[in-house]
């Protein structure tokens, strides 16, 4: 028998979990948690008592307390200082209560009358961030006149769906015969050696076949050096290839490097390629006047992508791909290009016809909420803060006679080694994390294992940066 909860009946457990998310937040902020909830898969399985609410149902109120504190223990503890692993965001509180409507509500907004409040903002997000790079938004009634005169763009859920998104236009511009006879086979694309993985993944899934990835002459760090790349793009086409994108890393994921945008531009500008920017993490600088020099030249880019879930402490998931032409975007999906911005009842914003998702969550919400709350100055201090620490974090390195580092970093996120222990830096790590004392990550770099950090979490300070380097010693 299944009995139908009211929202009353059920208010007295969310306000509980609220009081247990409280608190354990507060525990993790003051190290009261371990800095991590590692534990093996079975006994994971069997603290949780999994099969046995699958299989029967039935949970009450005083059950689920019991239940949610075991899920918490085992949970990531990214608000725990001495977290500095992943480029997850550590959610701020007008996100997370977003978030938290949106469990309620369930506004699949991708088509305008199934969230009208979740899709305007939407528009009204990616418009300012649109704004950000310096490209002219949506206008809110468009004409004719409009089209590819003002940029564009869609939140996904995520930045790998994001570049997959901006490869689809890429192709769309060089063979727009392939919506429907298929990728030709003559396609290549340049690409950092330092890309995310999700870029290999969206050129393979295009139909491009991995084969068709060329990798852009770089320095030892995968930074690109843009002086080598006409005589790699004249290699391509002595080849009888062509090239259906550029792409730039801003920042790279393992190591928090930039490529230098501006030059790149240029050369894609002059060669008539697709250019795209991989800003996943390190777009958010827009927002930062001490930062965005590293950004320079972003606005040449055909394409861009940025995660709000990295630096904009919003909750998993919030991605923006952005177009610096809204009829280039248009085309990615329908080739007819039947549904330009003209074409559109202007009194709605459907984003089913430019995004991979049917079902889509209403991210604009969360992302609003911190912008709401913080305004784009206090985002764009809390980056500058965070890219700050990372470099205090390497200037404490430096002084220390057993850490040293191989760059000195750009972002928030840097590797670094232990004198002696290279051939450890893994197990150590690993070791961090299974006890609880310390998350970190680790990253292949110019062909070495390196210890690295993400430093996302507003808790860590240099207190906690130098417990970091303890813990490591400790670990050996
Ligand atoms: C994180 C990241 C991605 C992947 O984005 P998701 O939102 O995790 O899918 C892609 N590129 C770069 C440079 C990244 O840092």
């Amino acid at each position: 028998m299944t009995d139908e909860l009211s929202f009353d009946a059920f208010a007295p457990v969310l306000n509980e979990a609220l009081e247990m998310l409280g608190t354990e937040i507060g525990n993790q902020q003051k190290a009261l948690t371990a800095a991590t909830g590692y534990a093996p898969l079975p006994d994971i399985l069997s603290a949780l008592n999994a099969e046995h609410w699958i299989d029967n149902g039935g949970m009450r109120a005083e059950d689920f307390r019991g239940f949610f504190e075991v899920y918490l223990k085992h949970s990531v503890k990214l608000h725990h200082p001495l977290h500095a692993a992943h480029q997850v965001s550590v959610p701020d509180y007008p996100a997370a209560l977003a978030a938290m409507a949106n469990g309620l509500l369930n506004n699949p907004m991708a088509i305008y009358e199934m969230g009208p409040s979740a899709a305007a903002l939407e528009f009204a997000v990616v418009n300012w961030m649109l704004r950000k790079v310096g490209w002219r938004p949506q206008p809110v009634r468009a004409s004719e006149d409009d089209v590819g005169n003002h940029a564009a763009g869609v939140l996904t859920h995520g930045g790998s769906l994001a570049n997959l998104t901006s490869f689809l236009a890429a192709r769309a511009r060089v063979a727009p015969e392939a919506w429907e006879q298929g990728t030709p086979d003559d396609l290549v694309v340049l690409v950092p050696p330092s890309s995310h993985y999700s870029v290999a993944r969206a050129i393979a899934i295009l139909g491009l076949g991995a084969n068709a990835i060329v990798d852009l002459p770089a320095d030892h760090f995968g930074v690109v050096q843009p002086e080598r790349v006409p005589e790699r793009i004249a290699e391509v086409e002595a080849g009888g290839k062509r090239c259906m994108a550029l792409m730039a890393n801003a920042c790279a994921t393992a190591t928090g490097l930039h490529d230098p945008l501006r030059p790149l531009g240029e050369i894609c500008a002059a060669h008539n390629i697709w250019y795209h920017v991989d800003g996943c993490h390190g777009a958010s600088a827009l927002l930062s006047p001490e930062k965005r020099h590293y950004l320079d030249g972003i606005e040449l880019a055909d394409s861009i992508v940025w995660d709000a879930h990295k630096m904009l402490q919003v909750p998993a998931l919030c991605a923006a791909v952005l177009f610096r032409n809204a009829a280039s975007f248009e085309m990615a999906f329908d080739q007819d290009a039947s549904y330009l911005a003209y074409g559109r009842d202007v009194d709605s914003y459907d984003s089913l016809p430019r995004a991979i998702e049917c079902t889509k969550s209403s991210m604009s919400f969360k992302l609003f909420m911190n912008l709401a709350w913080r305004g784009e100055t206090g985002l764009g201090e809390f980056v500058s803060a965070r890219y700050d620490a990372a470099s205090r974090f390497y200037a404490m390195i430096n002084e220390t006679s057993d850490f040293y580092c191989p760059y000195e970093p750009e972002t928030n996120i840097l590797c670094f080694g232990f004198k002696g222990h290279e051939a450890q830096h893994e197990l150590i790590r690993d070791q961090l994390v299974y006890d609880g004392k310390a998350h970190l990550t680790s990253a292949k770099v110019d062909g070495r294992v390196w210890l690295r950090v993400t430093i996302m979490n507003p808790a860590t300070d240099d207190d906690a940066l130098i417990q970091v380097l303890d813990a490591i010693r400790h670990a050996v």
